[in-house]
């Protein structure tokens, strides 16, 4: 599917390690792809690069850690120095390079530590410095994958310069926190990750595109959803897998046409890792997929209030602040006005929450709509940080509806690969200002826009004209349901 064929495998790299479980087939089109049809580099990457660079200097800086940084013009004259540095005993390395011929990697420091090695009575263990969380889940205390696996792959680079593996590698975080992992559990699912990342770039397995919710952050997007597209796909189908579309495969479904066409089967065949249930849903979808029209199978009831209240957040993507509290207010089907509070900067941002609490405290005989959960989970966030009155808190979480959940993912099918806001609301025939809405591209024109507030003021316009388009689009989304409804029961 590319033209180009598996030879001389390259060294398998930790950014290779995180890539592969982002998706398995980017790692086989970074590798053999046709690089001319890569989309540019997107705005996540970028933030996330420039993000990554400055939270590490930060860091170290606001740690008061002194290192000594590895130079050189290419990977193997830095290699070299890192050698150099590690035999003369250095406290803390950054930026070394290590390599075998299977493996390579950039840990962000080696830090010194007691116990033997080849260079005497100390060695090193890696530390990666992220800017955001080292949790996947923090109160079950579940570090993120990604993040534990790169250290393995230090580890193990560590092991063959060294002579000795360190047992536990070092995370130093978005909030400075060091969070120590043991590395030990995690050796199977390393291992198997690397024999997985071999297996793909020697050609031994083969690899294909499967359309998902991460897609968008790829820059393989456009050729992997052209290739979809082109075959009819039947991951184009939201929620349906790598895994699902093997388990169909076997039973000779290939495309989004065939899973229709099981609507017209007196019964649905039994298919390994999808309950007859899923294949109900997934037939259900590719047909409305086909129709191009949306379907509402089921009637919602939502609260009676006076005041409906459309509501979106925006925030930094990473995670770290809210600079955008949203509002299209609705009394009846008619009078709407937008509300909005806004931080000019990250300093701001306890200012704009206690005034959205104030503009709360006044609310009377309310509704609020969002879409997923995230709202709900940032304001929880932001409670803990900020503080705020617990029974006015409640009792607006209480009065929240979550659209997604309660009406699109549970009571209706989209012709759409994704559910978002956007494309649910195109479906319904809204249209966004911006060609290529996203909450990353708002996040983007901030960014700039606290740089200097005044020369940038049309980027906070472009912000909130963003975000009130994400509240409209909500009200489409409803009042759609609603003519829905009325259909269904007549
Ligand atoms: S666009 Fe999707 S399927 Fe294609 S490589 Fe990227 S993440 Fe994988």
């Amino acid at each position: 599917m590319t033209g180009s064929t598996p030879s001389k495998q390259t060294p398998i790299s930790a950014s290779r390690v995180r890539d592969y479980l982002f998706c398995p087939h980017r790692v086989f089109l970074d590798e053999f792809g046709d690089k001319s049809r890569m989309d540019p580099e997107s705005d996540l990457e970028k933030l996330l690069w420039e993000r990554g660079m400055a939270h590490e200097k930060d860091a170290l800086d606001q740690l008061g850690l002194v290192v000594t940084e590895v130079e050189g013009e290419d990977f193997g004259q830095r290699e070299k120095e890192t050698l150099r540095l590690m035999t003369g005993g250095t406290r803390l390395i950054y930026q070394g390079c290590l390599s075998t011929p299977s493996l390579r990697g950039r840990p962000d420091l080696l830090e010194k530590t007691q116990g033997e090695s080849k260079f005497g009575s100390y060695h090193y263990v890696p530390v990666e410095m992220k800017s955001g969380s080292a949790y996947l889940d923090e109160e079950a205390g579940t570090i993120k994958e990604d993040y534990v696996l790169q250290l393995s792959l230090y580890a193990d680079l560590l092991h063959k310069v060294q002579g000795v593996k360190p047992k536990i590698g070092n995370i130093i975080d978005g909030d400075l926190r060091r969070v120590s992992v043991k590395l030990e559990p995690h050796e199977p699912d390393y291992q198997q990750c690397l024999s997985e990342i071999a297996d793909l770039l020697s050609g031994k397995t083969e690899s294909e595109p499967c359309i998902g919710g991460i897609c968008k952050q790829c820059h393989w997007w456009s050729f992997c959803y052209s290739w979809a597209k082109e075959r009819d796909d039947v991951t184009l189908i939201y929620r349906l897998n790598r895994p699902k579309r093997d388990s169909l495969r076997l039973h000779g479904i290939r495309t989004v046409q065939a899973l229709a066409g099981l609507a017209k089967a007196k019964t649905l065949p039994d298919i390994d890792g999808i309950s007859q249930r899923a294949l109900q849903r997934f037939v259900r979808r590719a047909n409305v997929l086909l129709s191009g029209k949306p379907v509402l199978h089921s009637p919602i009831e939502f609260p009676k209030a006076k005041l409906e209240l459309f509501f979106d957040i925006e925030t930094d993507p990473l995670g770290d602040i809210c600079y955008l509290y949203g509002i299209v207010e609705r009394r009846g089907n008619a009078r709407q006005r937008y509300v909005s509070f806004f931080a000019d900067s990250p300093e701001e941002e306890q200012r704009t929450w206690d005034e959205f609490w104030q503009y709360v405290a006044k609310l009377k005989d309310f509704q609020v709509y969002h879409y997923s959960s995230y709202e709900k989970t940032f304001l929880t966030r932001l409670r803990e940080r900020y503080g705020c009155n617990q029974t006015l808190f409640d009792d607006f979480l209480q009065h929240c509806t979550d659209l997604y959940f309660g009406a699109v993912e549970r009571c209706s099918d989209w012709p759409s690969h994704s559910y978002s806001i956007k494309l649910v609301s195109q479906c319904l025939g809204f249209d966004y200002s911006e060609e290529e809405p996203g909450g990353i591209k708002a996040a983007m024109w901030y960014i700039e826009y606290v740089k200097d507030p005044v020369t940038n003021r049309a980027l906070k316009d472009k912000i909130i004209q963003y975000n009130r388009e994400d509240c409209e689009a909500m009200i489409v989304l409803k009042d759609w349901v609603v003519e829905k409804n009325r259909e269904l029961r007549r």
